[in-house]
């Protein structure tokens, strides 16, 4: 049966990580629904122009627009056999709506969330620093170069991103878990709720969702109408 699968996990929880693997292992398409409607605002079309309005204004779009997009992107043919999604759904009747959706496509949702603690989470997201010349990636806590704030390869400094701040990850963390409490409580509620250690290596979480994916873990969406 072919998949949809959802990943909740916080920033720096490795969430690109997984979905990226995992469209490249099993071929799902990464579905972005914030890249897919900036793709459908840039063209000339009815709905085209409506996004663009809407965006332009800053508003947010509709759920009912966003399921319509959603719908039509996954109706196509690399979908058929599942797809990641990225960004949704993002509130209980979005839920609702991609229950509709995978119903008439006849797939079953797959529901990860990457739990992981937040000391661990802070000390990946705050410790991590760049070389201003090669771009090599390190974490002062995980991988800290020789000298402190200088590059192992090429002895230049190492920089660090104004949003790796402690107090920004911190701000952006407890927006996050605000945000997606009442989702992450609505699908533990329904016992569909997968959760993955996602303090375990990269490789090691993927193979555990891949086991997941493959697996029986999966409940199957009845064929239900909630539009009403
Ligand atoms: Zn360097």
């Amino acid at each position: 049966m072919s998949k949809i699968i959802v990943i909740i996990g916080p920033p720096g929880a490795g969430k690109g990580t997984q979905s990226r693997l995992i469209s490249e292992k099993y071929g799902f398409p990464q579905i972005s629904t914030g890249d897919l409607l900036r793709g459908i605002a840039s063209t000339d079309t009815t709905l085209g122009n409506e996004l663009k309005r809407v965006l332009d204004t800053g508003n947010l779009v509709s759920d009912e627009i966003l399921a319509k997009v959603l719908l039509e992107r996954t109706s196509s043919q690399d979908c058929l056999n599942g797809f990641v999604l990225d960004g949704y759904p993002r509130t209980i009747p979005q839920a609702h709506l991609l229950e509709t959706l995978a119903g008439q496509q006849g797939k079953a949702i797959v529901l990860l969330r990457i739990a992981i603690d937040e000391d661990l989470l802070m000390k990946r997201l705050t410790g991590r620093a760049t070389c201003s010349r090669c771009g090599e990636i390190y974490n002062t806590y995980f991988f800290p170069p020789r000298v402190s704030d200088i590059c192992d390869i090429d002895g230049a400094p190492l920089v660090r991103r104004g949003d790796d701040r402690p107090e920004t990850v911190a701000h952006r963390l407890a927006a996050f878990r605000a945000k997606t409490e009442p989702l992450i409580a609505y699908y533990s509620q329904s016992g569909r709720l997968i959760e993955v250690d996602g303090s375990r290596e990269v490789d090691e979480v993927f193979d555990l969702i891949c086991q997941l994916i493959n697996g029986d873990a999966v409940i199957r969406k009845q064929m239900t109408d909630t539009s009403g």
